[in-house]
């Protein structure tokens, strides 16, 4: 049996096939079909100008992936032949005796030292199939879904995993209050429908660009959302339309640009938490972007909260899957139209359409080979 590779050759480069013949599966081992990818934003920046996460070039990219379990090694009780899964970008270290992610482990895997994800140190799903090792298969984020379910919506899981750290991190802040996201990319459609799901009061969504705040108050949108243009009257615009509140409850930061995170403390107030959510990173690595906090009077006396997540744990897959599977986010599919799918053969073509301004998810499917 064999498997097609699309091999990114460089950072800026282009994709090439490889086929290769798998090897026959060893113990604890199972072999997946890709059947969907999702383009995430860090792809579109690999794409461009590469991560120093990815040591060695050609690189096999794309994480955001759902997938039929072909064959499964002698051993596996936990997945059989012909199960939809969707899988997590960040995964274990490998090391069965980590304090994170061994058997023992807390499940923490993004603070181990060693912490690694598909895409970046393993091999990403841009790749009609894939061998996951045993330790993979037994304490990885491989999520099962039922008989029928979609499998575009199930390539989703990791995004909304990683939306959903960042909104349950800090308890009580979402359910009746009022939410800010910043910026209105894949993470604030996600973080908007997961708010209604969850119940929030209110939901600001603050753009510059018109095209996409556009796009989602039109198809996501509620009585409870509301566009704010990202101009110079954008603070005033905001708390003003958090009333009767001061302040919004729940700020998260989906634009990964140094601007967002110097928008966001200005619309801090009593009791407000900050989600850190998108980093800022490029070529030149990870730039360091200074606030200054009063701990007394913000922190103790207002009750602020800064605080993030990045990637996912079990915790945020498990939730994502269960919003998907319980059928709450019921508009997801409206995130990918017509002009936002691909096929394998059209890997760069994607990752390009996925970075123009109206873009929301763009989907890879790998059954159109
Ligand atoms: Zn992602
Ligand atoms: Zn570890």
């Amino acid at each position: 049996m064999f498997s097609t590779s699309y091999l990114l050759d460089k950072p800026g480069g282009t994709f090439r096939t490889e086929r290769i013949e798998l090897p026959s599966l060893k113990r604890g081992e199972i072999l997946l079909r890709t059947r969907r990818v999702s383009v995430c934003q860090s792809d579109v920046v690999i794409q461009r100008v590469g991560l120093p996460r990815i040591k060695s070039w050609p690189a096999v990219i794309l994480h955001e992936v759902s997938a039929t379990v072909e064959a499964v090694g002698e051993g596996v009780t936990k997945f059989e032949t012909g199960d939809l899964v969707g899988i997590g970008c960040d995964i274990p270290c490998g090391d069965r005796a980590c304090i994170y992610c061994g058997d023992e482990g807390t499940g923490d895997w993004t603070c181990c030292p060693n912490t690694q994800a598909t895409g970046h140190e393993f091999a990403g799903f841009a790749r009609t199939h894939a061998v996951l090792p045993d330790w993979f298969v037994e304490l990885g984020p491989i999520m099962k879904f039922p008989k029928g379910f979609d499998p575009d919506h199930a390539c989703q899981l990791e995004p909304l995993a990683c939306c959903l750290e960042g909104m349950t991190r800090v308890n009580n802040c979402i359910a009746n209050r009022v939410v800010v996201l910043i910026g209105a990319g894949s993470q604030s459609t996600y973080a908007l429908q997961c708010a209604q799901a969850m119940g929030a009061g209110k939901i600001i969504l603050v753009n510059r660009g018109a095209e996409r705040l556009e796009r989602v108050l039109r198809d996501f949108g509620d009585e409870r959302v509301v566009g704010v243009r990202w101009d110079e009257n954008v603070v005033e615009r905001v708390f003003s339309e958090c009333r009767p509140f001061n302040e919004p409850h729940f700020v998260m930061m989906n634009a990964p640009a140094r601007e967002g995170y110097e928008l966001s403390v200005k619309l801090l107030g009593y009791g407000t938490v900050l989600d850190a959510h998108a980093g800022v990173k490029g070529a030149g690595g990870k730039p360091r972007i200074a606030h200054e906090v009063d701990l007394n009077n913000d922190i103790h006396y207002k009750l602020q909260c800064l605080q993030a997540t990045h990637g996912s744990s079990m915790h945020g897959i498990r939730m994502a899957h269960e919003l998907l599977v319980g059928g709450k986010l019921p508009k997801l599919g409206l995130m990918t139209n017509a002009s936002e799918r691909f096929g394998p053969d059209q890997i760069l073509e994607a990752i390009k359409r996925a970075d123009d301004k109206d873009s929301l998810k763009v989907i890879v499917n790998f059954d159109n080979l």
